[in-house]
């Protein structure tokens, strides 16, 4: 139970690796603020359950990160449930397909705002209790689109490189506050939203599972295999403890060999 006494707020955190990172650290026994969309009676169901895990706090924040106004009031309330965020996980995110000529203007800046923005209105306001505290953990989940670019993912790919130079430069500027700021990049992660993609797929391509698995979601993964939410999550947890106090500016990784190529 290493991060006792602290207090970790992950954002989109009602499903996927943002509530893999809150089990870990709850698992831990930090106090938890997750946030995200989603069914109240199945997210209030997790909230009971890292408070279980935990023997900590964990509270609900739904406010919408693409509006600066609404990080501002979470940011409040979580700072005000317990004292202080310890922990920042950035990791809520959406994605649209589109050619950049038809690239929706409003997708466009959806995407900016929450895979980018929200990140700096976060830290903004997590960083005064940090320094003062002189202790303070900041994680990013940035993507492999964030040392590589696809075809027709501009939006995801420009927000996902801009977390990347935003996480160095947050780093220096805390670097002598025992504050550390890191991205982790995750190659394709089995998630619930990847899992549903595969029969539509199967069906529209006229292919097996495998090979919707290989030659279409993981043809740019050598290992072949997806991460999974736990092997991100391990990296997270990793680096909130005393051992990775030195790791900070990097962008971490866990991606199957896909950005080696
Ligand atoms: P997910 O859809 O399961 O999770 C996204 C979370 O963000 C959910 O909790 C959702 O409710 C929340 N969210 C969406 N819009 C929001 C808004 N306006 N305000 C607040 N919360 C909002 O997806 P995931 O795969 O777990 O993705 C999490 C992060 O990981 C994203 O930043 C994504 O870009 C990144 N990522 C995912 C993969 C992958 O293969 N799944 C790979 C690399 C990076």
């Amino acid at each position: 139970m290493f991060l006792k006494g602290k207090t970790a707020l992950i954002t989109g955190s009602t499903s996927g690796i943002g509530l893999a990172y809150a089990k870990a650290l709850a698992g831990e026994g930090a106090n938890i603020v997750i946030n995200g969309f989603g069914d109240a009676a199945a997210i209030e169901a997790e909230r009971g359950g890292l408070e279980a895990s935990s023997g900590a706090g964990a509270i609900y924040c739904g406010h919408d990160l693409s509006k600066p106004d609404q990080i501002e009031a979470m940011m409040a309330e979580a700072i005000a449930a317990f004292g202080g965020i310890d922990i920042l996980i950035n990791n809520a995110g959406v994605q649209h397909v589109a050619p950049v000529e038809d690239f929706p203007v409003d997708k466009w800046d959806l995407i900016i705002a929450l895979n980018l923005t929200s990140a700096f209105h976060t830290t903004r306001l997590a960083l005064p209790g940090m320094k003062a505290r002189k202790w303070g953990r900041i994680i990013q989940t940035a993507s492999a689109h964030s040392l590589t670019a696809s075809p027709f993912k501009s939006a995801y790919v420009t927000a996902k490189h801009g977390i990347a130079g935003f996480t160095k430069t947050v780093a220096l500027e805390t670097a002598t506050f025992g504050i550390t700021a890191n991205c982790i990049s995750p190659g394709y992660v089995w998630t619930p939203l990847v899992e549903k993609q595969i029969p539509d797929t199967m069906k529209a391509r006229g292919l097996t599972r495998e090979q919707v698995m290989n030659d279409v979601l993981l043809a740019s993964q050598p290992t072949k295999q997806f991460v999974t939410v736990e092997q991100v999550a391990a990296m997270a947890l990793f680096l909130c403890g005393d051992d990775a106090a030195g790791i900070t500016g990097t962008n971490i990784s866990i991606d199957g060999g896909w950005t080696a190529q």
